[in-house]
């Protein structure tokens, strides 16, 4: 268990959790970094003290001197500053809840100074899981998922050899649109795509799950995290979120792990490892359930999911790609410049048009994250 974190991405869905979790359980809170949240950010500090502020989006920097006068806090900005907590002194664990690629290279940073990872950054390991993979192994760092899959992955895996793992069942909530075809989803507003039944997150990964891309996403991040091959992780629709996702043993034992849909679990477990202690949040009723169900997946209404598939089965700078031409495609949704259906889209033309290099460094990343946003930016404008 951590005695203090540093959170990036704490005005975030997963950070203000975090904040009740740490509150709850005495861990102190040394740094704290928003990305345009200025005043949120500021009413953070002023509750928890920590050493560090930092606001990633430079432009707001003024702005922070100016709310954050008095507070005594160290004041940081951008990636640089974001790079800077996550190999401060004072850091003891570092909670990555940013959104999107920007979270790499404070994840890279932290693993070069040795400090462990509860990662809720999933662009992290989709954009650079070799990267990232590689040198947690070579600095001995710890990663803990947050990710609810993941984590319900992790803990299935405590207690057994690793060896013996045959396979994973990643379950999938299907999202708003489950049972839609693509007819149906020709004139989807932002504010449709935008209501998830089972969580409350951030606008991206709320469209994400729309598209069943943040599926496709967690189907790489749970490659790079348990060293697994595509064809060992089975993803299956389970409309209630209760059981988070199950592993399969040699002997066809399957371990799954259960609790209601509530983030501050696997951000706990993350934080206070391996320790079992109480959380603020409701318990499981089954009863209250009643019945669970669980289908395969519509790969073809949701094709963002059989493009992320594709991209791992090509491996190399495709998942990159895929990432980034997703991220571009759904800030062109939420701006409203691009229809719900043209994500998939443009997922899927930019790992059809674009080269697959391999990955070496995070260079290669950065080349190829800019690569396929340009796509989407030309297919955008005809
Ligand atoms: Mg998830």
């Amino acid at each position: 268990m951590t005695g203090s974190t540093a959170i990036l991405g704490s005005t975030g869905s997963i950070g203000t959790q975090a904040i009740e979790v740490a509150q709850m359980h005495g861990i102190r809170v040394t740094a704290l970094a928003a990305n345009t949240r200025v005043d949120e950010l500021v009413k953070q500090a002023r509750t928890l003290h920590p050493e560090l502020l930092c606001i990633a989006d430079e432009s707001r920097y003024p702005a922070l001197k100016e709310a954050a006068a008095g507070l005594g806090c160290r004041l940081l900005a951008g990636t640089d500053g974001l790079c800077e907590i996550a190999q401060h002194e004072s850091t003891e664990t570092l909670l990555n809840s940013v959104v999107g690629m920007v979270g790499l290279k404070p994840t890279l940073a932290a693993i070069a100074a040795k400090k462990p990872i509860a990662l809720a950054n999933k662009e992290t390991l989709v954009a650079g899981g070799a990267l990232v993979m590689d040198a947690a192994a070579q600095n001995g760092v710890p990663i803990y998922p947050v990710d609810s899959e993941h984590s319900a992955i992790f803990q299935c895996l405590q207690g057994n050899k690793r060896a013996q793992l045959k396979k994973i069942i990643l379950t999938a909530s299907g999202g708003p649109f489950f049972g839609k075809t693509k007819a149906d989803l020709q004139h989807i507003a932002v504010e449709d795509a935008l209501k998830h039944p089972n969580w409350s997150m951030g606008n991206k990964i709320t469209i994400d799950s729309a598209t069943l891309m943040n599926k496709g996403l967690e189907f790489i991040e749970a490659r790079w995290l348990f060293g697994l091959t595509p064809d060992q992780i089975e993803i299956v629709v389970h409309r209630q979120s209760v059981l988070h996702s199950a592993v399969v043993y040699q002997d066809d034992s399957v371990i799954g792990q259960m609790g209601v849909p509530d983030m501050k679990i696997p951000i706990q477990y993350a934080l206070c490892y391996p320790e079992r202690l109480p959380c603020p949040t409701k318990p499981l009723s089954l009863t209250d359930y009643g019945t669970l169900t669980f289908a395969k997946p519509d790969y073809d209404t949701f094709d963002c999911l059989t493009a992320c598939i594709r991209a791992s089965e090509l491996g190399g700078t495709a998942p990159v790609v895929a990432n980034g031409a997703n991220e571009a495609a759904v800030a062109a949704f939420l701006a409203r410049k691009i229809s719900f259906l043209r994500i998939g889209e443009l997922v899927t033309g930019a790992i059809g048009a674009l080269p697959v290099t391999p990955l070496t460094c995070y260079e290669d990343v950065v080349k190829a994250d800019r690569a396929a946003r340009e796509y989407v930016a030309n297919a955008i404008a005809g």
